[in-house]
């Protein structure tokens, strides 16, 4: 290192890293992966993406483990999510190669800035697809800009792993009953963002959405997955309007593993009295545990964590995952991509 980053105390931000991978879809093909030390983009001011909207993205890490190899987890679903998602909003698909090839590729460039074993710090990598032809006609662009960007981000439990209070409100919802909820897109966010500020400053971690068509099961929290453990079972919502979050299918395998009954189904707003705790999941916390869950329009509180410490099963799940991913406990699933020689 010839930098020094307090790795410890990194946030959620953004820090420079030295390159970022880019990748260009013209004429119906992907051309050559280039590499950049640039971070701003040069884009035509009527490119769909900023008009219209097409641009997804993904979300995944590396770890640097307790043997000092770089593993980035679940590369490939993450490659396939973002599949999904072009399809979704008629963008060009980057094929699963090479979005692999580009993701390790702007790690191993960017090796520095792995954080180390320990440090609970870790590299996050965005890939991002963006529609770059100038058009004002609707309709899909024939030109898009695939790049992956990384940047080191901090421990996510800064202040221990605490359970949050987290709010449900009927005034906002974040995507349609048929609408773009189950692919990564960027116009999801911008549709969340009144209400995750309205929750912020009520002093909430995160808005609890409910099914956007009847209002009367559980959704998504926010930008994560929901789950519940009810009776010793780990149950999280079936929608077709959230984002299958690859952290919540690794939980389930993992709970699985540990023989814990999974229940993928609807879940009425009133069981939430009967479960016994309560986490949000995805990559950047992993599970983050809930406290309360407060229905702001009714005034109903349900307490999950009764003496606001994370669940004994939220706390092994989460102890797990991480472990796997650090390479301390073994890869049985076969989700780790091990870069060698950085
Ligand atoms: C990215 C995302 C998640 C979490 O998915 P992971 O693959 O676990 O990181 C959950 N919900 C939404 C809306 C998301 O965009």
């Amino acid at each position: 290192m010839d930098q020094k980053l307090d790795w410890a105390n990194l946030s959620f931000g953004y820090i420079p890293t030295d390159y970022n991978v880019r990748c260009r879809y013209r004429d119906g093909k992907w051309g050559e992966i280039e590499v950049s030390s640039s971070d701003t983009i040069n884009m035509h001011m009527a490119a769909t993406a900023l008009h219209y909207g097409q641009e997804i993205f993904e979300g995944l890490k590396a770890f640097r483990g307790a043997d000092g190899k770089v593993r980035i987890f679940r590369i490939e679903d993450n490659a396939n999510r973002i599949i999904s998602s072009a399809n979704g909003i008629k963008m060009a698909p980057v094929p699963v190669d090479l979005f692999k090839k580009m993701v390790i590729k702007a790690v191993e460039l960017n090796a520095r800035f792995i954080p180390p074993y320990g440090s609970g710090a870790s590299l996050y990598i965005r890939p991002i697809e963006l529609g770059m032809s100038a058009q004002i006609g609707v309709h899909p662009s024939s030109e898009y800009l695939f790049m992956v960007m990384v940047t080191p981000v901090g421990p996510y439990f800064k202040e221990g792993f605490k359970p949050t209070n987290i709010c449900i409100m009927r005034e906002f919802d974040r995507v349609a009953p048929k609408g773009t909820g189950r692919w990564k897109v960027g116009g999801n966010y911008a549709a969340s963002l009144e209400a995750g500020e309205r929750a912020h400053e009520l002093g909430y971690s995160a808005v609890l959405y409910l099914d956007p068509r009847e209002k009367k099961y559980i959704d998504e929290c926010g930008p994560a997955n929901f789950f519940a453990i009810k009776q010793g079972r780990y149950i999280t919502p079936a929608s077709e309007s959230i984002l299958p979050s690859v952290t919540n299918r690794s939980l389930m395998q993992l709970a699985r593993d540990m023989g814990i009954t999974v229940e993928e189904r609807h879940i009425p707003l009133e069981e939430l009295a009967e479960i016994d705790e309560a986490g949000a999941c995805g990559t950047a916390a992993v599970a983050s545990p809930v406290a309360e869950i407060h229905d702001i329009d009714t005034g109903v509180k349900y307490i999950v964590a009764k003496d606001h410490q994370p669940g004994p099963i939220t706390t092994r799940l989460y102890e797990k995952l991480r472990a796997v991913q650090l390479g301390e406990e073994p890869d049985t699933h076969g989700w780790n991509t091990i870069v060698e020689g950085i």
